[in-house]
C-alpha cells in the first residue's frame, strides 16, 4: 500500500508482476488531511509494505497503522535518507514533505522501497534491481528534458498557492517568491493578501500556480487585482505515470513563464 498515487506508480515501476499495489489516495484528496476509512484500515491489516512520504505529511496514518494491528507490516518512508530537506521558519517543523517533485531525489525514495522489497522477497532481488536501474535512467531523461525546457527562460519567478514545489524549483533553478497559503488548509488573512498583491506588483510576478483540488477564489482574485496568470499544476498527478505527469507540469509552467 502507498499513500499518494506517485508512490504507487514508483512501486509498480520497480515491482512489476511481483507486487500488487494500492494507493490510499485515489484522486486529489489532500495528503495532509486525508480522512482514513474503515476499509482503508482493513487493507492496511493485509498489506506487507506501507510506502509513505514521511516528514509529518501523513499524520492521519499513524492511528490507522495502530488500529490495523498488522505485525508483519513494513513501513517505508520516502523521506528516509534525504538529508537536504527544506525547512520553514519554524524550527520544530519536520520539513517540507513534497520531496517527490524532485526527480533526482526520487532515486533515494525508490531505493528505500526496493530495499524493503528485497528484504521480504529476496528471490525478486535481481528483477527489482534491474527495473530500478531502468527507471533511474528514465528519471535522468526526465530531468534532462525539464532542464532543457526551463533553462532558457528569462523569467523564473512565480508564486505558488500551497508550498508544494520548492524541491522542484531548487532542482531546476526556479524562484518561488511567495506562497499564498504557507500552511496547508489555512487561508491567508486580508492583510497577508494585501501584502501579496503588493509583492506580485513590485516584483513583476507573472505566474501564480494553483492546484485542481484547491479553491480557485484566491488565485482568481489575484489575477483580477494584478493581471497575474493562474496556472494549474497538480503536485499529486500520477495519471499516465509520474514521469509523464511531471514532464507535463514542467511544460505547462514553462509555457506560462514564457
Ligand atoms: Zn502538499
Amino acid at each position: 500500500m502507498t499513500t499518494i498515487g506517485v508512490l504507487a506508480d514508483w512501486a509498480r515501476q520497480v515491482g512489476g508482476d511481483r507486487v500488487e499495489v494500492t494507493a490510499l489516495l485515489t484522486g486529489n484528496e489532500s495528503p495532509h488531511t486525508y480522512e482514513i476509512s474503515p476499509a482503508d484500515v482493513k487493507m492496511l491489516a493485509d498489506a506487507r509494505i506501507l510506502f509513505r512520504v514521511g516528514l509529518g505529511m501523513e499524520e492521519w496514518l499513524d492511528p490507522a497503522i495502530e488500529n490495523a494491528g498488522n505485525k508483519g507490516l513494513t513501513v517505508v518512508e520516502a523521506a528516509t535518507g534525504i538529508t537536504d530537506v527544506i525547512r520553514g521558519d519554524e524550527p520544530d517543523q519536520a520539513g517540507n514533505p513534497h520531496i517527490w517533485l524532485d526527480p533526482q531525489m526520487a532515486r533515494i525514495s525508490i531505493d528505500n522501497l526496493v530495499r524493503a522489497l528485497v528484504s521480504i522477497d529476496p528471490k525478486g532481488e535481481s528483477l527489482y534491481r534491474k527495473r530500478e536501474a531502468a527507471y533511474f535512467a528514465q528519471l535522468d531523461s526526465l530531468s534532462g528534458a525539464i532542464s532543457a525546457e526551463l533553462v532558457s527562460l528569462s523569467d523564473k519567478k512565480f508564486v505558488t498557492y500551497h508550498d508544494a514545489w520548492p524541491y522542484f524549483a531548487r532542482r531546476f533553478g526556479l524562484d518561488i517568491v511567495a506562497t499564498v497559503e504557507p500552511i496547508p488548509g489555512q487561508e491567508p488573512s486580508a492583510k497577508e493578501l494585501a501584502r501579496l498583491v503588493d509583492m506580485i506588483r513590485s516584483a513583476h510576478i507573472k505566474v501564480v500556480t494553483t492546484e485542481p483540488q484547491l479553491p480557485s477564489a484566491l488565485p482568481d482574485m489575484l489575477a483580477k487585482e494584478t493581471g497575474v496568470k493562474v496556472v494549474v499544476l497538480n503536485p499529486l498527478e500520477s495519471q499516465g505515470g509520474y514521469i509523464d505527469a511531471l514532464g507535463r507540469a514542467a511544460k505547462t509552467l514553462a509555457d506560462a513563464l514564457r
